[in-house]
């Protein structure tokens, strides 16, 4: 059974050699062994990479086009068996693909994969809350566009490194106790690539990367917290030599609310009642940090420090429908600056109550003195 080559790059079966090139580019960069250690990885990394060699070399494309596999045993019309010897290791894939030139093992690619990337970014609770799209200026290295990575001038190409004849190391006789040894070094002048590039690409030094202020659009999923970090796949540092493109994370940067604080996927707050309000019982409308107005019951006979939890009008739980309970902590305000009248009031109001003078534990039928006190310290 011939290998759909195309379905693994997935292109069409009318792909030109450009759309195959940068579907096999795509691939490439999330699945190469250096930047996903996934064992499973690896293994698609090594079929996209023959998918890629077969659409590129005419004679095996030919074979395909027939309907065969050029590496199934006898797999169709002028197969011929191959398997993977033809390949020397990823490094030499790479080069294949980036336009290196032969390879010996030793030999250090001279295209890298690139290093991840970190952005802190500043979000208001409401957008770690709620989620949000947002844009964000990123400065990373990305791909040269004037020599695709290649890092040559135009009509140029890399060429041997004559100082070490393209093996990336240097010999070298070395006298020791046990007298003399050879020794390899890496090559100074192509540091271990074997490949030098005669005529650089003048807008990238031929390094095949410039650096690029660009702006970037993520999306902040509900429910995340301060200092999680998102990652965006192949958003960071693009690699020396146009080396695929490491990730970009932004770290969250929560910034204080003014009112709401936030306890995992709780939100709380403070709300202050007059005395009186306290006493009857009334009802108050707040604006919750998703804009709802939330309608709150406050009970004659409220005390300071009383909660009140409105279950599902918290903060979303990150991947999940579920909202966590908005708390609403109540204060009730002793009145000051009282007038004549105001203070007659409440003189009356004590003493049909019975509480005129000092406290006493008998004036308080809940507990006494010490329970009061008690109280106010936990701040009841
Ligand atoms: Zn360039
Ligand atoms: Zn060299």
């Amino acid at each position: 059974m011939a290998k759909d080559y195309f379905a693994i790059l997935g292109v069409s079966k009318e792909a030109t050699p450009e759309e195959i090139k940068r579907a096999y580019r795509k691939r490439a960069r999330d699945l190469h062994p250096d930047v996903n250690p996934d064992p499973s990885a690896q293994e698609q990394f090594k079929e996209v990479s023959t998918a890629y060699e077969v659409l590129t070399d005419p004679e095996k494309r030919r074979i395909v086009d027939l309907g065969g596999d050029p590496y199934a045993p006898g797999g169709g019309p002028g197969a011929g068996a191959g398997g993977f010897s033809g390949f020397g290791g990823f490094g030499d894939i790479m080069d294949a693909f980036f336009g290196g030139g032969g390879s010996t093992r030793q030999r250090r690619s001279r295209v890298r994969p690139g290093a991840d990337a970190l952005l802190g970014v500043e979000l208001s609770l409401a957008e770690v809350a709620f989620g949000t799209t947002k844009e964000f200026v990123v400065d990373t290295a990305i791909l040269c566009d004037a020599c695709q990575g290649a890092g040559t001038a135009a009509g140029t190409s890399p060429a041997e490194c004559g100082t070490c004849q393209g093996t990336g190391e240097i010999q070298a006789v070395q006298r020791t106790m046990l007298g003399q040894m050879m020794v390899s070094r890496e090559c100074h002048v192509c540091h271990g690539t074997g490949v030098v590039i005669p005529s650089p690409c003048p807008k990238c030094g031929g390094d095949g990367r410039v650096r690029s202020r660009r702006t970037v659009s993520a999306k902040i999923p509900a429910g995340v917290e301060d200092g999680m970090r998102i990652r965006l796949a192949s958003q960071g540092e693009v690699g020396p030599g146009g080396g695929p493109a490491g990730d970009l994370y932004l770290e969250i940067n929560q910034l204080p609310h003014d009112i709401f604080t936030r306890e995992g996927d709780d939100l709380h707050c403070r709300v202050s009642l007059p005395m009186t309000s306290a006493a009857l019982g009334t009802t108050l409308d707040l604006v919750n940090l998703d804009e709802s107005v939330e309608t709150l019951d406050i009970k004659a006979g409220t005390q300071s420090g009383d909660k009140i939890t409105l279950r599902g009008k918290g903060v979303p739980r990150l991947r999940s429908s579920q909202r966590g309970s908005l708390v609403v902590h109540l204060e009730v305000k002793t009145p000051v600056r009282l007038d004549e009248e105001q203070e007659e009031l409440l003189r009356q109001l004590a003493k049909l109550r019975g509480e005129e003078g000092e406290a006493s534990t008998k004036a308080n039928p809940t507990g006494g003195l010490f329970s009061r006190m008690r109280d106010a310290f936990n701040g009841r």
